[in-house]
């Protein structure tokens, strides 16, 4: 069989600071068929190089068209959109007539006058294969699903867990729903039931680890071909925000409906306990001074570029000068300015440096110390949390002052593994406190060693209280905004 596969990702931050064009995708590198054969630049395939392996396994002939990603920000240029999109749907008519067709997408994509890019893809698509061919589509769990991706595609699947840690899986079984469409083996049946909450929701904690345990078991059920949790990505500002539950059988609608209908129900009935509790500053410090032995890492949440926040909050930091905390690592923290400073100083310099606050109000304002240069790498990356494959960070430098040492970074991401660190040349299990700008992709790598793990809830762009943020169009009413019943 011969499968068009293409991959376009882009997390949307209505009220990020940052903006998204052309650039923001070349960053992390993309894969164009010019480039040469997929196999041979598998790191830029990203979640398609788990389809190509299937392909591969089955002796299925793989087109993969343009494969980009970018760090979550604003919605993206609408010419530079529109200019991915259409190198996809190009891919896909000169592969025609194809079998099928395998896409990986986020599912927060927005772009200027478009808020639904997924349902936008894939309308576009359909338009070209026609109805007969299966389209499958395979989702990060923080997609806001929408009519226009369920009416436009065969079957919908994202991630499980969070940490993002099971997409190789996910995409097999897409790749096996799709396949056995494609051969008339199966009828596949979509239903969708929105959810009406925002938040986060941990899959290795309880209640969602049996949750999610749960679901796996009840997709073994007989005529069961999938069921997905849309955890939603609560700061997309557009009426489809939101979490859902989407149910696929094989030729059994009433069956689908009711097993979206109930788990969204039980789905939403855990919105309280799931939950994970959140410190302060202060408490969050105090708690890690409080733990005797080992290093204790305290997640800041708010400033997680990889939910659109900048990365470059001082807030964090400036309470761990002020409360003279030492033998502290932070990173990482994006400032490719303080990086090209502490380069031209060089390694062992000491100088004044201006470190973070540099994105607006959420980064808090600029820290002014006298720092000294540790490290400087130009080389620096970490494995990415999904496929284990290098992710480059960009320049780094560690610079520390008073007992607090920070990694700077050019490329903006969050640490997803401790290897962030030691490859910028500083070993985070030395430090008694190691702070993480991540909400919790880090868990993955970190949780290990961790001798504890507080979640913190400083002030930022991701900030916990969602009252506080400017929503302007999204579907009321809904939790914890509003008071409601499902
Ligand atoms: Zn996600």
């Amino acid at each position: 069989m011969k499968c068009y596969m293409a991959f376009l990702a882009h997390e949307t931050n209505s009220f990020s600071p940052i903006p998204t064009d052309r650039s923001s995708f070349e960053e992390a590198g993309i894969y164009r068929p010019a480039l040469g054969p997929p196999g041979e630049h598998l790191s830029l395939l990203k979640g398609v190089a788990d389809f190509y392996a299937e392909a591969q396994r089955r002796n299925d002939e793989a087109v993969v068209g343009l494969c980009a990603i970018a760090q979550p920000s604003l919605p993206c240029l609408k010419r530079d959109y529109e200019a991915l999109r259409d190198e996809i749907l190009d891919g896909l008519r000169a592969a025609m007539p194809v079998d099928m067709v395998l896409l990986m997408l986020h599912g927060s994509m927005m772009a200027q006058g478009c808020d639904d890019c997924e349902g936008d893809v894939l309308a576009r698509v359909r338009a070209i294969v026609g109805s007969d061919v299966p389209v499958g589509v395979l989702l990060d769990l923080h997609c806001n699903i929408t009519p226009g991706m369920v009416a436009n595609a065969t079957a919908i699947k994202a991630c499980k867990e969070y940490p993002h840690t099971d997409f190789a899986e996910r995409a097999q079984e897409l790749y096996a729903i799709i396949a056995a469409t494609a051969q008339k083996k199966i009828e596949p049946v979509m239903r969708f039931v929105r959810v009406p909450m925002l938040g986060l929701f941990q899959t290795t904690r309880e209640p969602m680890r049996s949750f999610v345990d749960g679901l796996l078991a009840r997709e073994k059920e007989p005529g069961v071909l999938s069921i997905t949790l849309a955890h939603g990505f609560p700061w997309s500002d557009f009426s489809g925000a939101g979490a859902g539950v989407l149910a696929i059988t094989d030729r059994d609608e009433p069956k689908a409906r009711e097993l979206a209908e109930s788990i969204g129900r039980q789905f939403f009935a855990l919105r309280e306990a799931a939950q994970v509790p959140l410190r302060g500053i202060d408490a969050a410090i105090d708690e890690a001074l409080g733990v005797a032995s080992g290093s204790v890492v305290i997640a800041d949440m708010s400033d997680n570029p990889g939910g659109g926040a900048p990365s470059d909050s001082t807030f964090m930091l400036r309470a761990l000068l002020e409360r003279r905390v030492r033998n502290v690592v932070v990173g990482l923290v994006w400032d490719p300015v303080a990086v090209r400073i502490a380069f031209s100083a060089g390694e062992g310099a000491r100088i004044p440096m201006r470190i973070g606050g540099k994105l607006g109000p959420a980064s808090g304002d600029p820290l002014d110390v006298e720092a000294t240069v540790l490290h400087l790498r130009t080389d620096a990356a970490q494995p990415h949390i999904a496929d284990g494959y290098p992710v480059e960070l960009g320049r780094t430098a560690v610079v520390e002052f008073e007992g607090i040492a920070v990694v700077l970074n050019e490329i903006r991401q969050q640490p997803f593994h401790p290897g962030a660190f030691t490859a910028a040349g500083i070993d985070p299990w030395q430090r008694r406190i190691i702070v993480v700008k991540s909400s919790f992709h880090f868990y993955a790598g970190f949780a290990e060693r961790a001798a504890a793990i507080i979640y913190c809830d400083a002030p930022g762009a991701l900030n916990n209280d969602v009252a506080r943020r400017p929503y302007r169009r999204l579907k009321r009413p809904i939790w914890p905004l509003d008071d409601v019943t499902m």
